[in-house]
């Protein structure tokens, strides 16, 4: 048999399989979906296995066989093959890469170069031999000291370079103590007096005899140690074996059973809706204000699916997955939910999946990649915040999993519901267009008034000599919530400020010297990092253009309005969340449950805390710069200050207490803030798309954005420059070609980079061009240094 290979090998011009034989002694074991270990040029590679056919119109005598089967079950099933195969043509990608973003980190490859004994031992200089006495190779890592030898020898031929795979997957095994089930057996053993630890433990064992236990669960109950466990084992009391087990993520809540809710006239419609699509593959856009419901709807519309034996996926940005939202799913569904998100080990991630690869999971609740989930049965797709850009991914491949749902949904025959309360234009244009079916509500769920939105001219402070980053109304309002003993969350948008190091003398802005970007300030290591390329060096102490003294140091955006924060407010007990502050595990979850149970007064962050906060005492929100997002170069700009200005002021007045909410700008007539005060969206779905229409963006055009880099500025150049003669020549009249010019931040590791952009209404062309690049690009420019990225659908340009 034959076996047709998807190999890890990305720079290869021609992206297809190759036939391998299959061995005879695994042939009845191959599968499609499973991972080999295969022969590539002199290398071995990791492949996935895509197809399995009686014939190769190859050669069989020349094919290679497989070298190594590294499943015993397949890791990606039919459907999921397929997609990949979808996907690399939608996306402009390698299928490797399509294959591999579907499997957990822990199954993709990772490749160790070693150094292989290729003669008899003796044969070596002797200061290598104890290397290869263990084992008959030493990895590139443990070689460095004794380089120099094994390069002597690998000119001899007596030992050769190699790459192997090593395998990641670590399934997690817990020691089990099966104890003896026939009692007179037990009494039979014979234990000296003194053996303390011995007669307790056997005293257990008479108790529990036939049971089986996890031997940590055994020593915590009779506070015996393992070598006693032993002992008694020896002696024929009991058998241990090792039994696969899952690591289970801890929450720091305790999840208690819930009922769903009694459903409103609003939610109920909604419902209804889907509930008569439930086996149609049909995409909803729910629309909904925040607060009004709409995970509500998805709870008990999953649960309306799990009834049906079918199973659900649940995908929320991965900013928002907290622990609030878990914890939801978690007192509906119990252990029928399988979460995955980023703060998760690569262990508990594969065991995650796992438990949906077994089916003994239902419900999936996870980020982007969530959406392949390897579910056979699925019946229903969710997309919270579909709006969200952390739905694509940015870099390849570069899939949206918008996309990827619309696609399982077809495969499956279920629907898709994207839910938001500030849908993406292109969304809610298809829903105008009835290619989406829209769902409204309009109201909050528990009624609750939305909260007062009040914009505050910056401009009119500063006339009024006020230079403070706090306005006065947002001053007086902090300090009455901290009187009233309510809580206020302020929230600076990050983008606009980044630490950095000035002279105050000559005004030099500190510099990486391999990109042309600033350095960015690191307080706690006393640095200078650079965020692209990983350059850093401590803080001068001199300014290296003038030699002065006088360097300055600007904090992150938090910590300086942390210390702002502290004249206004001296008394008030305060928590930031940002980079700074959430690296560690679980900082993020802390930071929120401190807030939750009260230990704080105000929370302090950047986009990281505009989702998913629901607490009740919460009744202020101030934003303190509406405008960092308006003026970013991207045509997405006001729709995404629309989005975040929205999102912020739902925090405020969940529950009881009414919510009030200061805006701050410097440009309080813009119409994505006037808009967003009062939520009024269709309004501001109507002046935007105006927008699009005249400056030929989405979703009146779609756009593709190409990207090209290279050390040489001169090369860089004719490369871009020949691509657009290229598809100048090659499309269609009514597409448009931008560029090429260089990107906005121009250098970045020392490589250039250039860019040009394709806007299209209808392309037939576009997949062939696109293919005939990639031709190019691996047959020509790869080999000159370049680089080449094609974004089919960029989020933001
Ligand atoms: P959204 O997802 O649209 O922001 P949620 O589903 O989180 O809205 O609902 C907002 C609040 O209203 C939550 O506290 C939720 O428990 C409550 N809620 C939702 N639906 C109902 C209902 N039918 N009856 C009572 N409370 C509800
Ligand atoms: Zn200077
Ligand atoms: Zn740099």
């Amino acid at each position: 048999m034959i076996a047709e290979v998807i190999v890890d090998v990305a720079a290869h011009p021609i992206d297809r399989p190759f036939d391998y034989a299959i061995p005879s002694a695994v042939e009845v074991l191959a599968e499609p979906g499973m991972r080999v270990k295969v022969p590539f040029g002199n290398r071995k590679v990791l492949g996935f296995i895509t197809k399995i056919k009686p014939f190769s119109e190859f050669d069989p005598k020349r094919l290679k066989p497989i070298h190594e089967l590294m499943d015993v079950m397949p890791v990606l099933n039919g459907e999921l093959l397929k997609m990949a195969h979808w996907m690399k043509e939608q996306t402009v990608c390698f299928e490797i890469d399509a294959l591999q973003v579907m499997v957990p980190a822990a199954l993709r490859a990772k490749y160790e170069k070693r150094f292989v004994l290729n003669a008899a031992l003796e044969e070596i200089a002797s200061p290598l031999r104890p290397y290869f006495e263990k084992r008959p190779f030493i990895r590139l890592q443990d070689a460095v000291d004794v380089y120099g030898l094994l390069k002597k020898e690998m000119e001899k031929g007596t030992i050769i370079a190699d790459t192997d795979i090593q395998q990641q997957t670590a399934v997690k095994k817990v020691r089990m103590i099966h104890v003896t089930d026939s009692l007179e057996a037990l009494e039979a053993i014979d234990i000296r007096a003194n053996a303390k630890q011995q007669l307790k433990l056997m005293e257990y064992f008479l108790k529990n005899a036939g049971r089986t236990i996890e031997s940590s669960q055994l020593q915590k109950e009779t506070g015996v140690t393992l070598p006693t466990i032993y002992s008694l084992v020896e002696k024929g009391a009991a058998q241990i074996s090792n039994m696969e087990s899952y690591r289970d993520p801890k929450l720091l809540t305790a999840i208690e059973q819930k009922s769903f809710l009694k459903l409103t006239e609003a939610q109920q419609t909604a419902f209804d809706s889907i509930d008569s699509a439930l086996n149609t593959p049909k995409t909803f856009l729910l629309h909904g204000i925040t607060g009004s419901g709409k995970t509500e709807i998805y709870l008990q519309t999953i649960d309306k699916v799990l009834k049906q034996g079918k199973e659900a996926i649940m995908l929320v940005p991965e900013i928002s997955l907290t622990p609030q939202m878990t914890v939801r799913f978690k007192e509906r569904f119990g252990d029928q939910v399988a979460v995955l998100h980023s703060g998760l080990s690569a262990g508990e991630k594969y065991d995650e999946w796992r438990k949906i690869q077994r089916a003994e999971v239902k419900v999936v609740v996870g980020a982007r990649s969530a959406i392949f989930a390897p579910f056979q049965n699925l019946g229903l797709i969710i997309l919270d915040e579909e709006h969200e850009s952390s739905y694509k991914q940015d870099d390849s491949p570069r899939y949206h999993a918008r996309d990827m749902a619309i696609w399982r949904s077809e495969y499956h025959n279920c629907p898709v519901v994207l839910g938001s309360a500030t849908p993406s234009l292109e969304s809610y244009a298809r829903a105008q267009k009835g290619v989406y079916e829209l769902l409204v509500l309009e109201k909050r769920a528990k009624n609750q008034p939305l909260p007062a939105v009040h914009i505050v001219d910056m401009r009119e402070e500063l006339r009024n000599g006020n230079r403070s980053m706090f306005s006065v109304q947002l001053a007086d309002a902090i300090r009455d919530r901290l009187e009233k003993k309510q809580q206020t969350v302020l929230f600076l948008n990050k983008r606009g400020y980044s630490a950095f190091v000035l002279c105050r003398d000559c005004g030099t802005v500190m510099q990486c010297p391999n990109c042309d970007i600033s350095l960015t300030y690191h307080r706690s290591s006393e640095t200078m990092k650079c965020h692209y390329c990983g350059y850093d060096e401590r803080v001068p102490k001199t300014c290296p253009e003038c030699e002065s003294e006088h360097i300055r140091f600007f904090g992150t955006g938090t910590q300086k309005v942390e210390e702002e924060l502290a004249k206004v407010v001296p008394e008030a007990r305060v928590l930031r969340m940002d980079v700074d502050t959430t690296r560690t595990k679980g900082a993020h979850e802390k930071i929120l449950s401190a807030f939750g149970e009260g230990k704080a007064d105000i929370l302090l962050g950047t986009q990281m805390i505009a989702k998913g906060l629901d607490f009740p005492n919460i009744t202020l929100v101030g934003v303190l710069s509406a405008d960092t997002t308006l003026h970013l170069p991207d045509f997405r700009a006001a729709e995404k200050t629309y989005q975040l200005l929205t999102q912020v002021s739902g925090r405020a007045g969940r529950d009881i207490l009414p919510g009030t909410v200061f805006v701050q700008s410097y440009t309080p007539e813009h119409y994505a803030i006037t808009l967003a005060k009062d939520q009024l969206y269709e309004p501001f779905y109507e002046q935007e798309m105006a927008m699009r229409r005249v400056s030929g963006y989405p979703p009146y055009y779609y756009v593709v954005n190409i990207q090209f880099t290279h050390e040489d500025l001169m090369t860089v150049a004719e490369y871009a420059d020949q691509t657009v003669r290229y598809l100048n020549s090659h499309l269609s009249p009514g597409t448009l070609i931008i560029g090429p010019s260089a990107s906005l931040i121009a250098r970045v590791n020392n490589r250039y980079r250039y860019q040009c952009l394709i806007k299209y209404k209808k392309e037939p062309k576009l997949t062939d061009a696109m293919q005939q690049l990639i031709k190019m690009h691996r047959t020509e420019w790869l080999k000159k240094g370049a680089t080449l990225s094609i974004d089919m659908n960029p989020t933001s340009v």
